[in-house]
């Protein structure tokens, strides 16, 4: 059958995977056509703030110095949470640029505004409701209102695909393969966050924070809850979120809003949004399923990138890298393709080469057993260790005259025997477990 495509290729999603993706083709002298549901690309989405400056300088390279940000991410804490009390590590570097924090809505926008400029098509308003297929090949798609046709079309439709899922390349993914996340953004004025936070008025740092630790308010008592706070200054507004594992909230029957709730009046983080207007409300979800979860990455004529491809690594908040890259590489992929004119699943296989040989799949690999190492000792994470971080830091703060050595030996001998020992040992070899994955990933 003689096919008249109106694109070289299509790009489905103007997420961070789909507008990078359409770049690549462009920048090669490609026609290509991008379709995004929303009025605006950016609106749907949803993130905790941190952009990470490598991956957006291989995207918007020589471009890279007009991106406009709110903030350079270079302070990182990791904090343990209690009923009342909270046990912070910081690492700052003032003279360290690796992420921006920039609104979602914003770095859309630069993104567009960039594809645009190297001659893609943007169709926003666009809603792909199925793939065009001839002889099981697929050839383009189908919008609410028309068929678009073009030899290859990349998937970057977001966390849940129902396209990647249509044409059977994504399918057992699980409620326990998901992060469900809400957040709110809290506006100040500039002088103010810049007081609260100690930050400079030149945007030159900022602030992410990342909370662990469940049992404090209504959530006390709740076991086995996985579960991760976080934070992000912007210019003049603060973002505070929290992301539960999917299966947890529903075992629990608990509603995410509800334990953001909860987050927000914990005495050391109720004062960092205090008197803040709430402008924002949004909740979304995060694959986590991880290398174990990776789908079929291609079919004759097809490609998925992104969210959409489960490229997220949740450890370390990082997905729009995953994005930019796996698009990128998508891209990349689909010139080869037009080049050889061969647009099947074996030419189309070169994809998951040049993933193996990016950080995508090597992290992914790396950190493939970590989310579920950490999952299954989530009550240690969350309730145990951060109320046993207080008792100790209790002792050495108090002062209360009782001997220190004394304390010291029955917090150990509490620590080791109360609760039952096996628990601790299970812990240490998960841990290690974790860290030993890493060392000797890919
Ligand atoms: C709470 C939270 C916090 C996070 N924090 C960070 C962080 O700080 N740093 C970081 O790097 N990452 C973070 N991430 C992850 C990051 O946001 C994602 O990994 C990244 O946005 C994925 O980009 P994407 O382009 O694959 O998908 P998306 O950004 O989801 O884009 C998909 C696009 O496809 C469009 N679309 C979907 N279906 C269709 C259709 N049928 N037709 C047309 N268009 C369609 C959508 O409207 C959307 O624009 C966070 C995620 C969450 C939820």
């Amino acid at each position: 059958m003689n096919i008249e495509y109106n694109a070289d290729v299509i790009v489905v999603g103007g997420g961070p995977a789909g507008i990078s993706a359409a770049l690549e083709v462009a920048r090669a002298g490609r026609k290509v056509v991008l379709l995004e549901r929303s009025h605006y690309a950016g609106s749907k989405n949803m993130y905790g703030g941190a952009v990470y400056t490598h991956a957006l300088k291989e995207v918007f390279q020589e471009d890279f110095d007009k991106i406009s940000y709110e903030r350079v991410i270079n302070s990182h804490t990791w904090a343990f949470l209690s009923e009342d009390s909270s046990f912070e590590l910081t690492y700052k570097n003032s003279s360290n640029n690796h992420a921006y924090a920039i609104k979602r809505f914003n770095l859309e926008k630069q993104l567009i505004e960039l594809v645009k400029s190297k001659g893609v098509y943007f169709c926003p308003d666009t809603l792909v409701v199925d793939l065009v297929t001839n002889e099981n090949r697929v050839i383009g798609v189908k919008t609410s209102i028309e068929e678009y046709l073009a030899p290859v079309v990349i998937l970057a439709d977001g966390v849940n695909s129902l396209l990647a899922r249509k044409i059977g390349l994504r399918q057992d993914f699980k409620r326990h393969d998901f992060i469900l996340s809400a957040k709110e953004v809290y506006k100040f004025d500039k002088k103010t966050i810049e007081t609260k936070f100690n930050l400079k008025e030149d945007l030159s740092n900022g602030i992410n924070k990342q909370y662990f630790g469940s049992d404090f308010g209504k959530l006390k008592g709740y076991k086995n809850l996985f579960m991760m706070s976080f934070l992000y200054t912007f210019k003049d507004s603060v973002a505070l979120g929290v992301g539960v594992n999917l299966e947890d909230l529903s075992k629990n029957k608990l509603n995410i809003s509800d334990v953001l709730d909860e987050v927000k009046k914990h005495p050391h983080i109720a004062p960092l949004i205090e008197n803040g207007e709430m402008i924002e409300y949004s909740a979304h979800l995060i694959p986590e399923g991880g290398y174990k979860k990776v789908p079929a990455l291609y079919s004759d004529g097809v490609i998925v990138a992104g969210d959409a491809a489960g490229f997220v690594n949740g450890v370390h908040f990082e997905g729009t890298n995953f994005a930019l890259i796996s698009g990128k590489l998508a891209g990349k992929a689909a010139l080869h393709a037009l080049e050889k004119e061969d647009f099947s699943a074996s030419t189309l296989s070169v994809y998951r080469k040049y993933l193996e040989n990016s950080f995508i799949l090597k992290d992914l690999y790396s950190y493939r057993n970590i989310i579920n190492n950490l999952y299954k000792r989530s009550n240690s994470l969350s309730v145990y260790y951060p109320n046993k971080i207080k008792e100790f830091f209790e002792i050495i703060t108090s002062a209360n005259c009782t001997s220190k050595s004394s304390q010291i030996r029955k917090f150990a001998y509490n620590f080791i025997f109360g609760r039952n020992p096996l628990d601790t040992i299970k812990d240490m070899f998960a841990f290690l477990k974790c860290a030993l994955d890493v060392f000797f990933g890919k």
